[in-house]
């Protein structure tokens, strides 16, 4: 296998991540001495609020640091994970991790909400709440600073006991996310039954909101729609400042993309918010 960066995106040579031959089954067993091992890192994409630039939050993106193939993408083992029942154990090191990093954050001042993926499997363990609330409890990290993306995708898999899940999430107070909204064929209309608090836009539509007039409709409404439910919209992808404007004048809230920053270690970040705050003000914001 072999899989490298170029220029912010990731490039991965391997045809068969789904597969369920030898190279799979190898790498579900790699993947389980790399969770015991803790090769499993996180990088960490900030997101801004859109009227004033502000850092508002982190997305924490998973990666494994592995000892021979180098750093690789979660497209490269998050579907083994799944194949293979690991998928469980996987979120779990990735949530400790988020939420220990948040923890040692705030003792630096930084008060940062902080998303973390989760598969729509993890959404079906009933324990995923209690679990979620010792850990919380434990590094002092209140539960509205946390916030679970769901791909939209993954949603209607099973929404009665998703649903149940995310209602006892928000109970607990934790906010939750539909991610990559727009490229299934759910409406908000259906999932606004469950309790979600944000909106992430798929990059497919902010990627195109310069270029095609029925993007920018769609964008335009889904902010409406979103803002009338009480959800906060963020943007993914957002790659230039044209962009960003646009996304303003739509009324978009949060805006996160390589335009602000690619995902970092989360020892990057607070250098990095120094630097752009400067920068920030540079350019007027
Ligand atoms: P996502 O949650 O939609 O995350 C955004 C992806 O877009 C990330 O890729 C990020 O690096 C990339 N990205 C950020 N800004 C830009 C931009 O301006 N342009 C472009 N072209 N791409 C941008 P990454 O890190 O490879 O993650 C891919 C997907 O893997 C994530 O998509 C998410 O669905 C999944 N994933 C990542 N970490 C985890 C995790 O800890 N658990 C689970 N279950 N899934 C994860
Ligand atoms: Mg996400
Ligand atoms: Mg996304
Ligand atoms: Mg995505």
């Amino acid at each position: 296998y072999a899989a490298k960066r170029s220029g912010g995106g990731w490039v991965v040579y391997d045809p068969d991540v789904h597969g369920d031959g030898e190279d799979a089954l190898r790498t579900a067993e790699d993947l389980r001495r790399a969770l015991v091992a803790g090769e499993l890192v996180l990088h960490y994409q900030p997101q801004v609020r859109v009227c004033d630039g502000a850092l508002t939050g982190v997305e924490a993106l998973v990666r494994w640091q592995h000892p021979e193939l180098g750093l690789l993408p979660p497209a490269r083992f998050l579907p083994v994970a799944e194949d293979h029942g690991l998928i469980g154990q996987v979120t779990g090191a990735v949530l400790a991790q988020a939420v220990a990093q948040a923890a040692a954050w705030r003792r630096q001042g930084l008060d940062l909400r902080v998303s973390v993926n989760v598969s729509a499997t993890d959404l079906l363990d009933t324990g995923l709440a209690r679990e979620l609330g010792a850990l919380l409890l434990g590094h002092g990290v209140p539960a509205s600073r946390l916030v679970l993306e769901v791909t939209e995708t993954e949603l209607v898999r099973d929404t009665e006991r998703a649903s149940q899940v995310l209602a006892e999430l928000a109970d607990l107070g934790v906010a939750t996310s539909i991610d990559d909204f727009g490229t299934g064929w759910s409406s908000l209309a259906q999932l606004h039954r469950m309790r979600f608090s944000e909106l992430k836009l798929d990059r497919s539509f902010t990627q195109h909101l310069l270029t095609d007039p029925r993007a920018a409709a769609i964008t335009a409404s889904t902010v409406d729609l979103a803002h009338a439910l009480g959800l906060r919209v963020v943007a993914e992808g957002v790659e230039d400042p044209q962009t960003l404007a646009r996304l303003a004048d739509l009324q978009c809230d949060e805006s996160q993309g390589y335009w602000h920053a690619p995902p970092m270690p989360a020892g990057a970040l607070l250098g990095w918010t120094s630097t752009t705050r400067e920068g920030a003000r540079a350019e007027g914001w």
